[in-house]
């Protein structure tokens, strides 16, 4: 039967067109690629550059926005290509003992359609030659393949996200002379996959690999009659669903498992952690050697010495010579009980001079000590700039200040503990530096679209996190109290979609962990600045939080407050100046920009203004906002919405999107042009 139109053929012939260009073209930007690589190799610029990179991905967002394309969707797509021409790239600077034949092999632990083999399927996809893929039931017949010359390569996991490291893999890594060429991130994405699609609650048991099984245990706690089986391996757990031709058996496993045997997705993303990285480490007999213009790092393995202060000792050789640590995982040594292997990852390359010396004199400290490779970077960290951010270490306090600011009951807080201002990265948003940043949004999530349009609308004009109230503090019981977790989950999704962290408000100490989950930052709003559980509860958490200041604190009462969340153990407290109570009815509040200098003398936490809540009024926020800049804060945040007559809340103190985007344009001044 063929019931499809004729325009329907005419206009799918038309998109075979356009995807026939896509990918013509993207081979044309290969081979481009391939040639800056071959000109780069007689020039000294570095293969990574990433400013040039974001200076791209900025253009062609504003190409997108223009032709009526998606910019995030172009966005995300530019990542992926872009991330793969920076491996071709690096493919011409390694200098790579190529084994005289036109293919490797390549081991991983697992069968077809598991994790380890979409891998290394990946890692390779960059080689020119032919890869040819083998599984092995355990690492250790994996590694002694590679050892013993069946192997060219083999992919072996060392630790994921979620659940911590692979102790077997360090310790393979430890006792075995191979060497590491390369690592690789893969995204792990959990789905439950089964025969057919039918509704999960008929669902009676669901076999996976047991770290499968660990990281979607949340997801399992809800199933009820339902039985979670350990089995060999993500893609062996789906083969057995096809064995058994049970309907009501399911398995965890990728995509990609389900797609080889023709199986139904019943559900994705099912893991605890939406974000589920694995990181493998490239095992080969041979070191592999890189040019050292590509960012690299160097892993190696020691014991300290039996002597005291040894571990920091060697850890000082290190840090001496400048070389950043990023991953630092001791383990106990064979046979000797009390004893441990540290396992060291830097950023660094073998062939720097830098690095030479380093390890000599780290030798020296050890009484073991083994180089596992230098290899291409993957994982970089986004490390605060100093230079950029950092703002000119605070004037040295003059004795008078010191001593009063001595007297004072917080500690922590202040600039007595800790001269230098206190820097906060969130995502890749730095709040304390230099750059004041900008966080706006509406004053209640209320709908998908709403908290969906704001987003874009805030995103393109420049603003840097987005905001939006979920659980609501209102003068009335009568008025709207906010769209509570439903709130959060569009809020959380208007986040990732536009690229934003966001930040909610918490009223109440038991929803201070769930809400941790989702949002980056927690407020902690002006009713609420006293309330010592809550500020307890927040300060046993690891997530930054902004701390309004209370309508009728003094600053004084404001930093003890924050003491309070700094002793508790969470040292990422923004302050955020909304107005105090004033005799003056003429604004909401009377927005205190003294006290942006105050808390600057006294404490090193960043500090922001809130101009919308202060005034009340959307004609006043232009100037407050210049204000607060100019008097130094280290940010502000504002309120916008698309039709503030029609908001839930706040409405007379939301800027419209041309105000907003007007607003942001004459800040560039203290922001410079995003
Ligand atoms: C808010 O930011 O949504 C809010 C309620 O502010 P404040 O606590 O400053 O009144
Ligand atoms: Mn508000």
């Amino acid at each position: 039967m063929n019931t499809t139109r004729p325009e329907l053929n005419e206009k799918r012939a038309v998109l075979d067109e356009i995807d026939h260009t896509i990918v013509e073209a993207l081979s044309k930007r290969q081979q481009c690629v391939d040639e800056i690589a071959q000109i780069k190799l007689n020039f000294p610029a570095t293969i990574k550059d990433r400013h040039r990179e974001h200076e791209i991905l900025e253009r062609l967002y504003n190409i997108a926005d223009k032709t009526g394309a998606d910019p995030q969707l172009v966005v995300k797509l530019y990542r992926l290509i872009m991330d793969h021409s920076r491996r071709l790239q690096e493919e011409h600077f390694a200098a790579r003992s190529v084994p005289n034949k036109s293919e490797s092999v390549v081991g991983y632990q697992g069968s077809e359609g598991a994790y380890s083999s979409l891998a290394a399927r990946d890692y390779f996809s960059v080689r020119k030659h032919d890869i040819k893929l083998r599984g092995y039931e355990t690492f250790l017949a994996m590694m002694e393949a590679v050892r013993d010359g069946q192997l060219d390569y083999c992919l072996l996991p060392v630790e994921n996200t979620t659940a911590g490291s692979i102790n077997e893999a360090y310790d393979l890594l430890a006792r075995m002379d191979l060497k590491i060429v390369g690592e690789h991130i893969h995204r792990v994405e959990h789905c439950l996959v089964a025969l057919e699609s039918i509704p999960i609650s008929r669902i009676r048991k669901i076999l996976s690999h047991p770290q499968a099984l660990q990281q979607c245990n949340r997801f399992l706690a809800e199933l009820e009659n339902c039985e979670a089986s350990a089995y060999v391996d993500t893609a062996m757990a789906v083969e057995k669903l096809v064995l058994d031709q049970n309907l009501l058996q399911a398995a965890i496993a990728s995509e990609q498992a389900a797609n080889l045997h023709g199986l139904a997705i019943i559900k994705r993303d099912i893991a605890n952690q939406r974000e589920n990285y694995t990181r493998f480490v490239i095992v080969k007999k041979e070191a592999e050697s890189y040019d050292t213009r590509i960012a690299c790092k160097t892993s190696l393995v020691f014991a300290a010495r039996d002597e005291r202060g040894a571990l920091l000792a060697a850890l000082g050789v290190l840090a001496e010579y400048g070389l950043n640590l990023t991953k630092l995982e001791s383990r106990p040594r064979t046979n000797l009980p009390w004893e441990y292997l540290f396992y060291v990852d830097f950023e660094g390359n073998l062939l720097d001079d830098k690095v030479k010396a380093a390890l000599m004199y780290l030798a020296a400290k050890t009484s073991f000590l083994k180089v596992l490779g230098t290899y291409p970077t993957r994982n970089a960290q986004m490390l605060i700039d100093d230079k950029e951010h950092k703002t000119e270490k605070q004037e040295t306090l003059s004795p008078t200040i010191l001593r009063s600011l001595e007297k004072k009951a917080y500690k922590l807080a202040s600039r007595v503990g800790r001269a230098e201002d206190t820097l906060i990265k969130v995502g890749h948003v730095v709040i304390g530096g230099r750059r004041p940043i900008v966080i706006a949004g509406p004053c209640s999530v209320e709908s998908r679209d709403q908290v969906m349009g704001i987003a874009q609308m805030v995103k393109k004009a420049g603003a840097d996190i987005l905001r939006g109230g979920c659980f609501k503090p209102r003068t009335s019981p009568y008025d709207f109290q906010g769209l509570g977790y439903e709130g959060l989950e569009l809020l959380y999704e208007a986040g990732q979609r536009y690229e934003l962290p966001i930040v909610t408000e918490v009223m109440h100490p038991i929803d201070v962990k769930p809400v941790a989950e989702k949002s980056d930052i927690l407020q902690i709003g002006a009713r609420n600045m006293q309330n010592f559980s809550l500020l307890k509860e927040i300060g046993s958490i690891d997530r930054p939080v902004i701390l309004k200041r209370g309508l009728m604190a003094t600053i004084d009462e404001w930093l003890n407050a924050a003491e309070y969340i700094l002793s508790h153990g969470n040292q990422r407290v923004i302050l955020c100046e909304r107005g105090i109570r004033t005799f003056e009815t003429a604004t909401r509040s009377t927005l205190d920009l003294s006290a942006v200098p105050v808390v600057k003398e006294r404490s090193h936490l960043p500090i922001i203004v809130d101009p919308s809540h202060a005034s009340g009024t959307w004609q006043y926020i232009p100037a407050l906002s210049n204000a607060a800049m100019a008097v130094g804060a280290h940010g502000i945040m504002i309120e916008v919405h698309p039709e503030p007559t029609k908001a839930l809340s706040d409405g007379p103190q939301a800027l419209k999107y041309d105000t907003f985007e007007a607003l942001m344009k004459q800040l560039e001044s203290y922001r410079g042009e995003d």
